[in-house]
């Protein structure tokens, strides 16, 4: 993780929040090449999800929402993690997360001292992890509101908003990608808990089931198993490292019925990446009972009224873009140097090509390089794809090992042979560091058929 941090800071992937004030813990910054894989992550997500589909509809709900959104959702009474605080140096914890093996049966009793200084563990009290504020210039109750600890209600008030204006047939879904907060009481592990984080929700609307025994619902459920899967593979997670956890009985929140935890194996550990979570009706009701707005839905073909059952897949943002990074790290020994590289996938990948000269004073050899990069951008553009970069910082060597570093599948480098004996450029490809010639004019279907 130390190498990882470390290459996200010196390549402006990521940064610690405020960091010239000493930072502000559970928050980061994103500089411009962890911009570009965060939005790289984010478009095949909303293309796989949202674009290629025609059951889907996009939204893009406020961060701040009316108060009575989060008593509704449960929220207000239960979003809260047991905080514990040591009594000597008041250094605070998730009493769940100190313990190892059975988490439940040490908090009850007791029996852990303070990681820190190993002194005695006060009370566990129950901490509400949102962040609350005030709406205008008010400070009293009714202007209470918070910032949205998850992104899903921000769908589910606008169910009635969708039908309204689309008439949707079910199945259908509402997808959103958006920042949420919570007061981790301990952020930690890089992206992994942070206190301000983006997610990637999708509320999936279903025929409520006949009876007991009707179990369609599985279907869906197994369908979104299988796209949290491929989307898994779009941004290219190594499938052996991503493990399906069945939440039992009991351990699930209790308006769920079945959840699935999709662990990665971090750096840190086994851990949760994402969760899929088969919702019944029960947000669409409890916004039903607290608004008073009636949430059923007509079914046209049945001919009924019912409150449509939900499921939901539930991806962060953040914590997939640090798991590509853990996944995509390596180091080698290239030539006589040892090398750090990120072995992206091209479509996460910043750039996805860096155009060089081979020397930087030639006035020639400069002028031909960017008639080339100017080349290809254009032809990339025209399919879509960004990421075509120009470099000619340091020499040839330092170039090749900052690409490798920041994940770059390819190099193409002008030489004098491209110029005098019209010979082509070089393509160097980052995980071999093998290099070949390849004439101007094939050089754009060579790269596409690559990445
Ligand atoms: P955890 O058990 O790790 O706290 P959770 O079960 O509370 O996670 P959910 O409420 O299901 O998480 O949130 C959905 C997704 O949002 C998670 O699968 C994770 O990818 C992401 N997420 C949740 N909390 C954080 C956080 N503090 N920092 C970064 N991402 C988060």
């Amino acid at each position: 993780m130390e190498s990882i941090i470390s290459l996200c800071k010196r390549r402006g992937f990521i940064f610690q929040g405020s960091e010239i004030y000493g930072g502000l813990a559970g928050t980061w910054d994103y500089g411009p090449l962890g911009v570009a894989l965060k939005n790289n992550i984010k478009k095949l997500w909303w293309k796989r999800f949202v674009d290629d589909r025609d059951d889907m509809y996009g939204v893009d709900a406020a961060i701040l929402m009316n108060q009575k959104t989060w008593e509704a959702s449960g929220h207000v009474g239960g979003f809260a993690d047991p905080l514990v605080e040591c009594s000597k140096c008041k250094h605070r914890f998730r009493a769940d997360q100190l313990l190892s093996a059975d988490p439940k049966i040490a908090v009850k009793i007791g029996a852990e001292k303070c990681p820190d200084c190993g002194g005695k563990l006060g009370e566990t009290k129950q901490f509400n992890m949102m962040f609350k504020t005030y709406v205008g210039a008010g400070e009293d109750t009714a202007s209470v509101s918070y910032l949205r600890p998850e992104t899903a209600q921000g769908m589910f008030v606008n169910f009635k908003n969708i039908v309204d204006s689309f008439h949707p047939k079910l199945p259908f879904g509402l997808a959103q990608i958006g920042k949420a907060f919570r007061n981790e009481i301990a952020p930690r592990d890089f992206l992994f808990r942070a206190r301000e984080f983006e997610q990637m929700e999708i509320e999936y609307f279903i025929h409520p089931p006949k009876d007991a025994k009707d179990s369609e619902w599985k279907k869906t459920f197994d369908d979104f198993v299988g796209e949290m899967k491929a989307f898994m593979a779009d941004v290219g997670l190594d499938a052996k490292k991503v493990h399906e956890l069945e939440v039992p009985d009991g351990e699930r929140a209790h308006y769920s019925k079945r959840t699935i935890d999709f662990e990665f194996d971090w750096p840190f550990g086994r851990k949760e990446l994402y969760g899929l979570a088969y919702r019944t009706d029960f947000d669409l009701k409890q916004h039903s009972d607290f608004s008073k707005v009636d949430l059923s839905y007509f079914d046209e073909d049945g001919k009924e009224q019912f409150i449509p059952h939900c499921i939901e897949p539930s991806f962060g943002l953040d914590r997939t873009v640090l798991a590509v990074l853990c996944d995509a790290y390596r180091e080698d020994d290239m030539g006589e140097e040892k090398r750090a590289f990120l072995k992206l996938t091209p479509s996460v990948a910043p750039y996805k090509v860096a155009v060089f000269p081979l020397l930087k004073n030639k006035p020639e050899l400069v002028k031909k390089a960017k008639e080339v990069f100017e080349m290809i951008k254009k032809e990339f553009a025209v399919k879509g794809v960004s990421g075509v970069v120009f470099d000619d910082n340091g020499n040839i060597g330092k170039r090749y090992r900052r690409q490798d570093e920041i994940g770059t599948p390819y190099c193409v480098t002008i030489d004098f042979d491209t110029l005098e004996k019209n010979a082509g450029v070089t393509v160097r490809d980052r995980d071999t560091g093998k290099q070949e010639r390849v004439g101007e004019e094939e050089l754009i279907d060579f790269l596409q058929n690559k990445l």
